[in-house]
């Protein structure tokens, strides 16, 4: 087995320096700006596409480092330059991470490239777990689909409460109950192709920090989508529900794997807040003993 360690090598400190850069630049000049308006900072996520650090082969390189830093040493970095902006251009990758944990790869080659779209037209995705009475209890989802098979359709019914990207994204990437009675192990991840009928956005939450990230609930009302949108595909399901209901699997959440595969992204976010204090702490402690000896 490999030695655990978290000495960055030669390819992710370049990275770290890029996506540096990128912060000082582009993204703190920025910050003011989409944090006062509220709203997603478009051309910010524009010129990250131009660079390659919003896009497919990003995110896919980023899946395949098998330490798992380079995400976080990127996401450090760009949260340092501004949370608001980060989270806007780290968003798609919820949805994608719950694309690629739960998908084949013919989803994954479908769906993970609309996610982001191309520099010209950039897109984005959204991965909606949490639901009003469902916060990190994931077993708790009310959101349910049912499967409709004269026609090989899911429908889902249901309100994702705090979804970043929610209602603006292209690809909406849900999480809900299949089999309510199973709890966490009666769920199935499901595409919702961008301008499917009955999905909406409800209230935009303003908040106190991360503003420049669009967070919002997502209504779904009736949604239809076809039987190839469920992740993993309906055979691979029903044996693991039959597994489930017999007891002879223990199983793992949807949403957990996702979860489980981003949450470390979150840790990186809040180090890189904690870096921008401490350095404008140092810059207003310097000012003020300047000052002082001006003064003296
Ligand atoms: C800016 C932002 C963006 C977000 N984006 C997304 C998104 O894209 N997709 C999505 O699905 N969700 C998103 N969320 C929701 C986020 O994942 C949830 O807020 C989170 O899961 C916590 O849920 P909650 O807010 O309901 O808190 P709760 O689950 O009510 O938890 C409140 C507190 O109680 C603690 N707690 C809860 N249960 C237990 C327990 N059993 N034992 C001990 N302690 C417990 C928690 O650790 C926490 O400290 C976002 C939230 C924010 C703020």
């Amino acid at each position: 087995m490999a030695e655990f360690s978290l000495a960055l090598n030669d390819d992710q400190l370049q990275l770290k320096d890029w996506v540096h850069q990128f912060a000082v630049d582009t993204i703190r000049p920025a910050a003011h700006e989409w944090d006062e308006k509220e709203e997603f900072p478009w051309p910010v996520v524009q010129e990250a596409a131009k660079i390659g650090l919003y896009g497919l082969d990003f995110i896919m390189n980023a899946m395949a480092d098998p330490s798992g830093l380079t995400m976080v040493v990127a996401i450090e970095e760009m949260f340092w330059g501004d949370a608001g902006i980060g989270m806007a251009i780290m968003g798609s990758g919820l949805a994608a991470a719950g694309i690629a944990g739960n998908g084949t790869p013919e989803q994954m080659m479908e769906w993970v490239p609309q996610c982001y779209g191309t520099p010209d037209d950039v897109k984005l995705g959204a991965f909606c777990v949490s639901e009003p009475d469902a916060g990190s209890d994931v077993s708790n989802l009310r959101t349910r689909a049912i499967y409709d098979e004269a026609n090989d359709e899911w429908v889902l019914n249901g309100t994702k409460a705090w979804i970043t990207n929610g209602g603006i994204a292209n690809v909406h990437v849900v999480v809900a109950a299949v089999d309510p009675e199973l709890k966490g192990r009666g769920q199935a991840s499901f595409v919702i192709p961008p301008g499917t009928k009955g999905l909406s956005q409800g209230q935009k939450y303003l908040k106190h920090g991360i503003r420049a990230s669009h967070t919002a609930e997502v209504v779904l009302d009736n949604v239809r989508v076809p039987g190839r949108c469920l992740l993993g595909g309906k055979e691979k399901l029903d044996a693991k529900l039959a597994r489930y209901r017999e007891g002879t699997s223990s199983g793992k959440q949807p949403a957990m794997a996702t979860f489980e595969a981003t949450r470390p992204a979150v840790g990186a976010q809040a180090l890189a807040l904690h870096a921008q204090r401490m350095s404008t702490h140092l810059t207003m402690q310097k000012s003020v003993t300047r000052s002082a000896s001006r003064s003296s």
